[in-house]
């Protein structure tokens, strides 16, 4: 009998990660408990699943996730992003001495002792999807099998441990990684990992921009070829310096300027790689070009450029990198090209812009921009992004339930810029939207809806609202 089926392994939380969790664990002969105080039809019908295939299951009053008690004989806590790490019962684990483990720390305890693929890892405050999207571009166009796991895409348990036991293993992953997994992974061990950028976000969670940075920075933690930094933001280098790694592992910063040696960088328009020289006979690789990326716009010229350290940190060669940046196309709502209408102008759906550094980065890209803003602002400042952008800015639509704290900033950092709010929350308030922002564009022109906010207040999710924008810009415009 292995160990695992002496255990009794509680799961808190029912989201998609821990339904995976669950699942895994019930395979491995485990005896699990799945506890969630929420309640809901997309719950109700994971709670049944779990069921039928031996769990018990406990929602709502019942999972009694107040308390704090844990479940008889719990000798593991297999935990999920929605969980505060102040939870009662995550604080009784941790008080009585049960391990608390994230899905990726589970996930990566599970790879094989022999010839398991090694991680390529990526966090950051924005473009971690992005990146591992690029990177297993890069790595298939290598030849490689690999694929991009972590928040999109497949859970890297169904990776690691695949319910096919016949399913072809990876030669390598792209794992993205949430502060949150991070926060609970302790033995992770990446080949090369990546920190792109630094910016408050999740701060209610973690308690501070400190413990966010260092749950951030756990990612070198132990890294054996490249620890991969932004040589523009210098807590992402520090994150570096802090880290505890294995002997030989080198520090690779990326920059949107001429890099220096030991880095990547941008030179007349060309990705060029002065850290992984495989060429002996150069003293730096030609990768790529900035015309290859998709868009073009600096913040995903980083991405890219982080995708090809950690490509290049695997052994990678240089035309795989511009054939696997050529083959990248984004995921929906990320600067995403909706229409040019007969007026010279552009309409740009970035709903994935969900904080001000997102947006700031998206607002970058464009000299003339009438912008779309507002939702849930989430205790964020809107001053730096509007001082940063009022010049870009051609005029206002504003929307949602916090749209005075952005008026507010915009009346204190560009009072010249014309705004209009549109008050209404119900289906027909993007058509309205819509209608302003064409009203106050001029030929050349950018709509851009890069909100700095979440979007719950209003729609399902980003992605619902970048949809409802792109079907009232067709509406309004016609078909292409
Ligand atoms: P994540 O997975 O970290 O949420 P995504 O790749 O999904 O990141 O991008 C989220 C948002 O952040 C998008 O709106 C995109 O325009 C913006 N973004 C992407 N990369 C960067 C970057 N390097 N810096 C700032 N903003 C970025």
């Amino acid at each position: 009998t292995s160990p695992w089926q002496q255990l009794h392994a509680t799961v808190a939380g029912l989201g998609v990660s821990g339904a995976v969790a669950a699942r895994v664990l019930l395979r491995l002969g485990a005896t699990v408990t799945v506890l969630d105080g929420g309640t809901g039809p997309a719950l109700d019908a994971r709670a049944e699943q779990l069921r039928a295939a031996g769990a018990r299951v406990l929602t709502g009053p019942d999972a009694d996730t107040a308390s704090g008690r844990l479940p008889e004989g719990t000798g593991l806590v297999v935990t999920s992003p929605g969980w505060r790490p102040d939870a009662p019962l995550l604080k009784a684990a941790t008080a009585a001495g049960v391990p608390v483990w994230g899905d990726v720390e589970l996930a990566w305890r599970l790879r094989p002792a022999e010839g398991a693929a090694p991680w390529l890892c990526v966090t950051g405050t924005n473009g971690k999807t992005t990146t591992v999207q690029m990177l297993a571009a890069i790595l298939g166009a290598a030849g490689l099998r690999a694929a991009a796991v972590g928040n999109v895409g497949t859970p890297v348990l169904d990776a690691v441990f695949p319910e096919d036991p016949d399913a072809e293993p990876y030669d390598v992953l792209a794992v993205e990684l949430s502060s949150y997994q991070l926060h609970w992974s302790s033995s992770i061990r990446a080949e090369a990992s990546a920190v792109l950028n630094l910016a408050p976000d999740h701060i209610d969670w973690h308690g501070s921009m400190e413990a966010y940075a260092a749950d951030k920075g756990r990612i070198h933690h132990g890294a054996k070829v490249a620890c991969v930094y932004n040589s523009a933001d210098a807590a992402t280098r520090r994150l570096v310096e802090e880290a505890d790694v294995e002997e030989g592992c080198r520090a690779v910063g990326f920059t949107l300027g001429a890099p220096g040696v030991g880095e990547l960088g941008v030179v007349d328009g060309l990705l060029i790689d002065r850290a992984f020289i495989k060429e002996r006979w150069t003293s730096a690789a030609e990768l790529a070009s900035v015309e290859d990326i998709d868009p073009p716009a600096p913040h995903n010229v980083a991405n890219a450029l982080a995708a090809a350290a950690l490509a290049r940190a695997h052994g990678v060669p240089a035309a795989a990198v511009r054939d696997g940046l050529r083959a990248f196309r984004p995921d929906a709502h990320r600067i995403a090209h909706v229409a040019t209408t007969g007026d010279g102008v552009a309409w740009v759906d970035d709903s994935k812009a969900t904080n001000t550094h997102a947006t700031a980065a998206s607002l970058a890209a464009y000299p003339s921009v009438v912008w779309i803003a507002g939702g849930l602002a989430k205790g964020a400042e809107f001053d730096d992004l509007v001082a940063g952008a009022a010049g870009r800015l051609r005029g206002v639509v504003l929307i949602g339930r916090d749209r005075d704290r952005i008026r507010a900033a915009l009346r204190r950092h560009a009072p010249e810029v014309p705004v209009v709010e549109v008050a209404r929350t119900d289906t027909g308030a993007m058509e309205e939207v819509v209608e302003e922002a064409g009203r106050m564009a001029r030929s050349g022109d950018t709509v851009l809806l890069a909100p700095a906010c979440a979007s719950m207040d209003m729609f399902a999710n980003y992605g619902e609202r970048g949809d409802a924008f792109a079907a009232a810009v067709h509406a309004r415009h016609g078909q292409g």
